[in-house]
């Protein structure tokens, strides 16, 4: 991946130049309040595929989705209560909530790594939203950084990791708040998934209730590993060479197979086809064979999450 990534003033053409790369499936890195992100949008595989590619994230955990308007995100996920209490308090703002994801919203497979949640929020920031308001669409997008490096609060942090690995940089300055949004979940009790930007405090408060902490005490567990990862309720083969009696086989290669995540050996393919496959292959109620997926790129997060799919379970 060698590409030219353009610097991008925020200005109308800036806009409508960043709006259009990522209508065209490119990544554009744009400043937020909390930190610069890595977007792309969030319907479309390949695209959410090439962010954890960028990245170079070794896993595959789920992104948050940012719009610009609070009414937008009611037609991505199941509202509630408490979602309106904190939406009219904190958005547009560093905040994001976990909902239960509704059927039928386009959203890939891979923002939410395939959980029947998704993470939304509304930025504050007034570049964010000129740009999500210009592609109008969500945008799925991590920190704008390569994995494991320091989160990047200017556009030169971004074109310093990212240089020629995504389409543009919209250049909106400097980040204000420059820690991560503060993510609570909602689907069950509140709890509060990652401390951030806004104060647990000041959560607690809007809602009238504590947050329930996630494992206190235990070390902070990556998003990949948490309990609720989608798993098929499927028995899962990894490396396996040919289809057994009885079994489904989820394709590699070119292979005889009942679904193939990439014939001509793609593994961005491969990511972006990932949770699809391995959900209609699950419907089918049988156990599923996976072909040999090479150690490489973003072969590493595939066999990460396919080892977990395989893992035994309590
Ligand atoms: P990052 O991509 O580094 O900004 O991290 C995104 C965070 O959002 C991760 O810490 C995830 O735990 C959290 N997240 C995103 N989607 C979900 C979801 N559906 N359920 C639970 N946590 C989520
Ligand atoms: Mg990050």
């Amino acid at each position: 991946m060698n590409q030219e990534t353009a610097l991008l003033t925020a200005d109308p053409n800036g806009y409508a130049r960043a709006a259009e790369l990522l209508r065209g499936g490119e990544l554009v890195a744009f400043p937020t309040e909390t930190v610069y992100g890595l977007g792309g949008d969030a319907t479309n595989d390949m695209a959410v595929a090439r962010i954890f590619e960028a990245k170079g994230r070794p896993r595959f955990n789920p992104l948050i989705v940012h719009v610009d308007r609070i009414e937008t995100v009611r037609d991505y996920v199941e509202w509630s209560h408490a979602a309106e209490v904190l939406a009219s308090a904190f958005w547009p703002g560093p905040l994001t909530l976990v909902l239960p994801i509704r059927p039928g919203t386009g959203i890939s497979g891979l923002v939410t790594a395939g959980l029947p949640s998704l993470a939304v929020r509304v930025p504050a920031n007034p570049v964010a939203r000129e740009l999500l308001k210009a592609f109008g669409g969500p945008v799925a997008a991590p920190s704008a950084n390569p994995s494991g490096r320091i989160s990047p609060t200017t556009a030169a942090h971004v074109e310093a990791g990212l240089a020629g690995r995504i389409a543009a940089v919209l250049d909106g300055g400097a980040c204000d708040v420059g820690v991560e949004s503060t993510i609570v979940g909602l689907t069950d009790g509140p709890i509060l998934l990652r401390p951030g930007g806004l104060p647990a405090e000041a959560v607690e408060q809007a809602l009238g209730e504590a947050l329930a902490r996630q494992g206190e005490g235990e070390p902070v567990t990556a998003p990949g590993q948490l309990a609720s990862h989608y798993a098929p309720g499927a028995m899962v083969r990894l490396e396996a060479e040919r289809r057994e009696p009885g079994e489904v086989l989820l394709g590699f290669g070119r292979v005889d197979c009942d679904l193939n995540l990439s014939a001509s050996g793609d593994l961005t393919e491969a990511a972006a086809n990932l949770f699809a496959h391995l959900h209609a292959l699950d419907e089918t109620g049988k156990p599923i064979a996976v072909s040999p997926i090479p150690e490489r790129g973003l072969g590493r997060a595939i066999n990460d999450r396919l080892r977990r799919a395989a893992a035994p379970r309590d």
